[in-house]
């Protein structure tokens, strides 16, 4: 198992989001609490209810089944490490056995690079940067939640001559304020901010393309993760959902996504897999 979070957990957050009580989920499901029960256990022979509880809660029945068979040790499909893009995932203390990413995007032509969020220490940051010879230019955070920012002091003092900037209304001291529609040139390489508000109230991911390449990475935060994304509250929840689909989704299918936890996943695979995103 690799996804950050398991069918059970897609069931949980949707169930959460749509405000439903265990309850409500037995009777749009027209299973009894004993089958749900049996269901959350991580029992894949139950497929049929599986596929019941997608559609008593909106998810898309076949990618949960499929999460459902991920979870039982079937390969997942992730695509492969863009060449100048670094995952750094490192510990949350405290938080038994959780990661946060922190990515390094760069540009080798300007030898230049940009760290989205603060999860990874300095020495991890300047370990990638001394081995690709690059210079940290600009530190993007996706949203202020503990896990994300839990270096970013250190970071300020160990990189004083790069420019820390961070979402209006979720902005650190230290950082300079930023709001979507925000781009910023890295040698060929440019950084759009998107707002992706859901998961955390200025949520913001950040798209990077490069002037000599197709290829397009969006550093996502906590609004998407592979095959699931992070939890929103039953006030944000639809409103998340449309946002994810409208800010991320329309990007073309070969983009890159980087999610604050978990591996990284691509437009085509969340279109086609991602329980949460059914049409
Ligand atoms: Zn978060």
């Amino acid at each position: 198992m690799v996804f950050e979070d398991t069918f059970v957990d897609v069931i949980h957050k949707a169930t959460n989001g749509l405000g439903y009580k265990k309850m409500d989920l037995m009777e749009r499901s027209g299973l009894s609490m004993l089958e749900i029960e049996a269901c959350l256990t991580h029992r894949t022979d139950y497929e049929e209810s599986i596929w019941k509880l997608a559609e008593a809660l909106n998810l898309k029945p076949e990618a949960l089944v499929l999460l459902a068979r991920a979870d039982s040790g079937t390969e997942p499909q992730i695509p492969d490490q863009p060449q100048h893009v670094v995952s750094l995932p490192t510990e949350v203390p405290g938080w038994d056995g959780m990661t946060v990413n922190s990515y390094l995007v760069g540009c080798p032509q300007a030898a230049e690079a940009c760290l989205v969020d603060a999860g990874a220490s300095p020495r991890q940051v300047q370990a990638v940067l001394q081995q690709r010879g690059w210079i940290l230019k600009y530190f993007f955070l996706t949203h202020a939640h503990r896990d994300h920012i839990q270096q970013l002091g250190q970071l300020q003092t160990s990189f004083p001559n790069c420019t820390f900037l961070a979402p209006q209304g979720e902005c650190p001291d230290g950082c300079q304020p930023i709001t979507a529609g925000f781009n910023v040139r890295v040698g060929k390489l440019r950084a759009l901010a998107l707002a992706t508000a859901g998961h955390s109230p200025a949520g913001t991911s950040y798209a990077f393309e490069a002037d000599d390449s197709e290829e397009i990475v969006i550093c996502c935060g906590d609004a998407l993760f592979a095959r699931s994304m992070g939890k929103v509250g039953k006030d944000h929840f639809h409103s998340a959902l449309k946002t994810v689909k409208q800010a991320l989704l329309s990007y073309p299918k070969h983009t890159v996504l980087a999610p604050g936890h978990g591996p990284l996943t691509s437009v085509d695979l969340e279109l086609a897999q991602n329980p949460f995103l059914a049409e």
